[in-house]
């Protein structure tokens, strides 16, 4: 499953009005029973091996014909829940991503669009009704398709070069506290030298290992490149939000030491295979 948000300049409207279905689509009952509407997407396939105007538009974008970008489930800044594409079908949510070395992440995941005016406009905190219907939803797919915690990811985890969703103010710790999503307490930030861009050392090669292990798409070169930046800014992001400066210093390397130890074992098999 991967979460993230999208982009809504003007979020003042309480109960938003919601784009009509399109008439010809054929619709579904929605797998979830939270789900309060369903709004059929075109933007679907079958599953083999920006910035939007406004919630408005940006349900359009994701479910009419044409735009190429669709997610299985919307969630609202009150809490409604849309779901766009039934969970048997392919969405078209996560673009270009990697996780733990399989590249086609829409075809073996859930997609799931928390609305949020993001980064560009001021990335106000995430309502917690809004949050307490992630859970929900989250849940309920977890419980259907068997996803494990771990496999709970951030749109920026799978494309971190790309994305930025759900970002550092999404509430991870209140996910895990209500068994969605592997967490654990970052490593205080302390006075450190940190590896940073340029860096080249072995340091950088056993990191570059740790989070290829967790499941993170970064080549091991021993090289800090751009790539292994944003990669750990995606990291910071999800797992020690307080600083979000994709430098790796000691909080940082400890933090994902933790969170690998805490692995089930299956997992950390499964990722080093
Ligand atoms: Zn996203």
């Amino acid at each position: 499953m991967s979460l993230g948000s999208f982009a809504v300049p003007d979020s003042k409207r309480r109960a938003t009005p919601l784009p009509r279905p399109i008439a010809n689509m054929q619709t579904f009952n929605p797998d979830s029973s939270i789900a309060s509407d369903v709004i059929p997407s075109a933007n679907f396939g079958e599953r083999n091996k920006g910035r939007m105007p406004d919630v408005q538009g940006a349900i359009a974008q994701l479910c009419t014909a044409g735009t190429d970008v669709s997610a299985h489930y919307i969630v609202l800044e009150d809490g409604r829940i849309i779901q766009c594409v039934p969970e048997s079908k392919r969405a078209w949510h996560a673009g270009v991503a990697t996780w733990a070395g399989e590249d086609d992440i829409n075809s073996c995941s859930i997609g799931v669009e928390i609305v949020n005016r993001g980064h560009d406009w001021g990335y106000p905190e995430y309502p917690l009704r809004q949050i307490a219907a992630v859970i929900a939803l989250c849940r309920g797919i977890m419980l259907r398709r068997n996803v494990p915690s771990h496999r709970v990811l951030a749109h920026s985890d799978v494309a971190p070069t790309r994305k930025k969703d759900p970002g550092e103010k999404f509430p991870w710790h209140s996910m895990a506290n209500s068994g969605v999503g592997h967490w654990v307490q970052p490593a205080p930030i302390v006075r450190s030298e940190g590896l940073k861009i340029g860096t080249i050392s072995d340091a950088v090669r056993d990191l570059q290992l740790a989070l290829a292990r967790y499941g993170y798409g970064v080549p091991v070169t021993g090289k800090y490149d751009t790539t292994t930046m944003e990669v750990v800014t995606a990291f910071q992001r999800h797992f020690r939000p307080a600083r979000v400066d994709g430098v790796a210093d000691h909080s940082t390397l400890v933090t994902l030491q933790t969170l690998l130890a805490s692995l089930p074992a299956a997992a950390v098999a499964a990722a080093t295979t």
